[in-house]
């Protein structure tokens, strides 16, 4: 995995178990032990310990842009879970810069009836193909590819289309569906209070486990074990918690 302690600094990665959790109130309210460097994987096997765990899968579920993924919506729609998960650019395209700028394809007009985008020249850019995307859950994703039909003489090539042939554009419906309601929802009252609430749950209790009790590795090797290891500490936070409170 790539690790925040890098005393190279060279970016090397490293052996290390991908320990997810979910809080609430900073409780640990469940946990998961993977081995996979990125964070979007682990969420629909997260979920299912949860649900194993708590006897139902919990109403909503909040986090950050690194489990927006268009196969973690779809499971969360189809288990009734509301999701408050944010995806790569939630903040950038809020922008400004980002709302501007023509030639960025979320900012092309869209002819759902035909079928087509429509270029900064005006040119139409209709569906050619479909392209077939696997995660590495194996989860198959169907993305349609619209291109333009004539780039070479325009004025714009440079700004607009970096590549060699005509400008392609890669689009999920699905996925931008799923954009829009997300965005609305993080935008809503609730979604903002969420979003501020999040780092103080979650972050908080890796601060307090990383930071002021100083465990950055697990002693033990092995998922079998490094599970058991986490689940202790997992407890011993709730202990510590609760003798706070009391
Ligand atoms: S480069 Fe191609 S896609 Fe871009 S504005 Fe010109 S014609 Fe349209």
């Amino acid at each position: 995995m790539r690790m925040k302690e890098d005393h190279i600094l060279n970016g090397q990665l490293k052996p290390g178990y991908n320990w997810q959790i979910s809080t609430e109130n900073q409780f640990i309210s469940g946990y998961t032990i993977h081995q996979t460097t990125n964070d979007t994987t682990t969420l629909k096997t997260h979920m299912e310990s949860l649900k194993e765990s708590l006897g139902k899968m919990p109403d909503t579920l909040v986090a950050d842009a690194g489990y927006g993924s268009l196969e973690n919506y779809e499971y969360l729609e189809n288990n009734d879970v509301e999701a408050f998960v944010k995806y790569s650019y939630f903040h950038k395209e809020q922008t400004t810069k980002w709302k501007t700028d023509p030639y960025r394809t979320e900012n092309l007009q869209y002819y759902e009836d035909y079928d087509y985008y429509i270029c900064p020249m005006g040119q139409q850019m209709p569906f050619i193909k479909e392209q077939i995307r696997i995660t590495d859950n194996g989860y198959k994703q169907i993305n349609r590819l619209y291109q333009a039909q004539n780039c070479y003489d325009c004025p714009m090539k440079e700004t607009c289309n970096k590549g060699k042939g005509n400008r392609r554009i890669e689009i999920n419906h699905s996925l931008n569906r799923y954009k829009s309601i997300i965005r609305e929802r993080l935008s809503s009252e609730r979604g903002r209070k969420y979003r501020s609430q999040r780092p103080v749950d979650v972050e908080a209790v890796f601060g307090i486990i990383k930071g002021n009790k100083s465990y950055r590795r697990f002693l033990l090797r092995g998922l079998e074990k490094v599970e058991i290891e986490a689940g202790l500490l997992a407890l011993s936070h709730k202990l510590s918690k609760i003798a706070v409170r009391n």
